[in-house]
């Protein structure tokens, strides 16, 4: 089993690098051809055409070259495993390798005919390859090696030193012996040398700085692509939440992790318009968030940010119109980005990032973090939208709160006052007189829920409802109660009014609450279901959820009005049609409740074949001990 495999390059080193060891791998697996080829042309020229060369030195050449080879696989493959880093191990390995090349090619040289080996060609493919692997540099001096190398075989072979070996029989025998041919031969071979490395250095060049374009281009288009994937996540992050609070953190969290910064803040314009409160901050110290307001008066770089630029600050040691840089460089602050949040029709404040280093910040860095902002103005705008409307939301609240419970007790006089009326304490009345004060006190009682219903729904809104203590429920009982309460309505309009209960259904809610809800909609279905029709009250447990489900076989609910159904005051055609009385709040305060206990309400409705009130809260779940 292998214990480490070999890594990939690129997952070590950058492109570059990464193409030099591919490189080497690629020349490792060529030399291996070469080793064998050398070992076959031995062979070939030797046995079968019985050429006067010596086999064992040239298969001796072949084998080394195996032999080598071999050896610097082995050492690849460990660096590889090893997760070398360090580029200069596969530079040293490059030019060894490349040296023993030469040394082999040199020797090879020589025991095939010195300067007189065909073999002396391939030279060339060596300077290629160096050209490739190597700097300019290296190449040109393992080109003048080269040609000092051949020189000395040449002198060496012409002076005697060296024997010659000839494969030419009588035409080439004296050949390494004649200046002007040793002359010439090495001056072609160096000037060829020069030339070749010269224009494949040259080609190499061009293509190792294209190289390093397609390099840098892929990685600032894969930058690019990692800021236009934030911009959209901090859209969709923001736009996700009408919190003005979570839409100022996200935003700061985002536009610091994307710009690789250690810090981000919000500053909000406040109502006179007149300074910039810290509305997030991330990174910051609490000391640093809460320095002081921005006064725009004293601070013309926060002017200009709010006319719609967006502006690097270098370095904060040396930029002028910073209201606090003292602050700013104990917090260790040294060069910051200011970006304008502006709204539909007014500047909303600045998003501003901050960076250790001096300079930090690029005019890339500029446009990404105005893209932030303008995708955060939209949402905060909304947020902040948002919570004037549940401002408004409860002050009307308040206000029907306050009058509702003005109307109350005037209301209960009359009743009380009536049933005196009608029960003949004040004398008795006639049949006229009695049907009048009959349709008063009809009147009066549906006042009555009017009020009690407005109450609830205010209630509900208010902030003491938010802090309620909530204990633990139990369902099913509580359905049987509100059921029994309903058997003789449903027997007076002969409704089969059923329960079908999975017992010990316990939630979290107040006891006021859930009866509400379960009062509203039993009596719903049997209000809004004729004579003979049938009321079920079904509960059962999926999961962790309690589903209660309310069906009749009533009127229905036309399907224009289910998107308004739990609208406040909002009552469907039909319903009006048929009962003349009713407040349009039940629903609006049942989904309140709902809602309040972790829940939610649905409906299935066809007209004239009946409604399903569903509504789903979570259970208790008991652990065993
Ligand atoms: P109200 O019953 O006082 O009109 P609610 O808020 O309880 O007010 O109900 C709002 C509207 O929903 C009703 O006016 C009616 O149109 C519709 N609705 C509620 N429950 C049913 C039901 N079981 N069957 C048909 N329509 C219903």
């Amino acid at each position: 089993m292998k214990a480490n495999a070999a890594r990939k390059p690129e997952a070590i080193f950058g492109l570059v690098e990464a193409e030099l060891i591919n490189s080497m791998a690629w020349l490792i697996n060529l030399r291996w051809l070469a080793g064998v080829s050398v070992l076959g042309a031995t062979w070939f020229t030797t046995t079968l055409l019985r050429l006067p060369l010596d086999a064992l030195w040239l298969y001796g050449i072949g084998v080394a070259i195996l032999a080598y080879n071999a050896i610097f696989r082995v050492i690849l493959t460990r660096l590889l495993q090893r997760d070398q880093r360090d580029i200069r191990h596969f530079d040293f390995l490059t030019k060894a390798q490349i040296g023993c090349d030469w040394m082999a090619m040199t020797a090879l040289i020589h025991f095939s005919g010195g300067l007189l080996s065909p073999a002396i060609l391939y030279f060339f493919f060596h300077v290629v390859i160096a050209a490739i692997l190597l700097s300019a540099r290296v190449t040109f001096l393992y080109a003048a090696i080269a040609t000092i190398l051949i020189g000395t075989i040449a002198v060496l072979e012409y002076a005697g030193a060296l024997p010659h070996y000839n494969i030419y029989g009588a035409a080439g025998a004296l050949l390494h012996r004649q200046p002007l041919f040793v002359i010439g031969m090495l001056f072609f071979f160096a000037s060829t040398m020069f030339v070749a490395t010269y224009l494949a250095v040259t080609l190499n060049d061009r293509l190792r700085k294209r190289q390093a374009q397609v390099v840098e281009l892929s990685q600032s288009l894969q930058r690019a692509y990692y800021r236009l994937q934030t911009v959209y996540e901090a859209a969709e992050a923001v736009t996700s939440t009408l919190e003005l609070e979570e839409v100022l953190d996200r935003l700061v969290r985002r536009a610091a992790d994307a710009l690789n910064v250690r810090a981000c803040s919000i500053r909000l314009l406040d109502e006179t318009g007149a300074r910039l409160n810290v509305a997030a901050s991330y990174g910051l110290s609490e000391a640093y968030a809460r320095k002081g307001d921005l006064l725009l008066d004293q601070n013309p770089l926060v002017r200009q940010v709010l006319a719609g630029n967006t502006i690097i600050t270098g370095d904060v040691a040396t930029a002028e119109g910073l209201q606090y840089p003292q602050h700013a460089l104990a917090e260790g602050i040294r060069s910051m980005l200011s970006a304008p949040l502006i709204g539909k029709q007014k500047a909303l404040g600045l998003i501003r990032a901050y960076s250790a280093e001096v300079n930090h910040f690029t005019p890339e860095d500029a446009e990404f973090l105005t893209a932030i902002a303008r995708e955060g103005s939209i949402a905060i705008e909304n947020a902040m939208a948002y919570r004037a409307l549940g401002k408004l939301d409860e002050m009307k609240s308040k206000f029907v709160l306050t009058v509702t419970h003005e109307l109350r007790s005037p209301v209960s006089v009359v009743r009380s006052l009536l049933r005196t009326l009608l029960a003949g304490y004040a004398g008795s009345l006639n049949e006229q007189q009695r049907e009048m004060l009959n349709r008063v006190q009809y009147r009066a009682d549906f006042l009555q829920t009017l009020i009690d219903d407005l109450l609830d729904l205010a209630a509900g809104k208010s902030e003491l409802a938010q802090r309620e203590e909530r204990v633990v429920v139990r369902l099913d009982e509580a359905i049987e109660r509100v059921v029994n309460r309903f058997e003789i309505p449903a027997q007076e309009k002969q409704i089969g009014l059923e329960t079908r209960l999975e017992r010990e259904v316990k939630i979290s809610a107040t006891e006021q609450g859930i009866d509400r809800i379960l009062n509203n909609l039993v009596s719903n279905a049997i209000k809004y279901t004729p004579q003979g029709g049938r009321v079920l009250v079904a509960l059962s447990v999926e999961r962790n959820w309690a589903h209660l489900r309310v069906t009749d076989t009533g009127i229905g609910i036309p399907e224009e009005s289910l998107p308004h159904l739990f609208e406040e005051f909002y009552r469907a055609p039909n319903a009006k049609a048929q009962e003349k009385e009713g407040t349009g709040l039940g629903l609006a305060i049942t989904k309140d409740l709902v809602t309040r206990f972790g829940g939610h309400i649905s409906v299935q409705s066809q007209v004239g074949q009946g409604t399903t009130f569903t509504v789903t809260l979570p259970i208790i779940v008991e652990l065993p001990i």
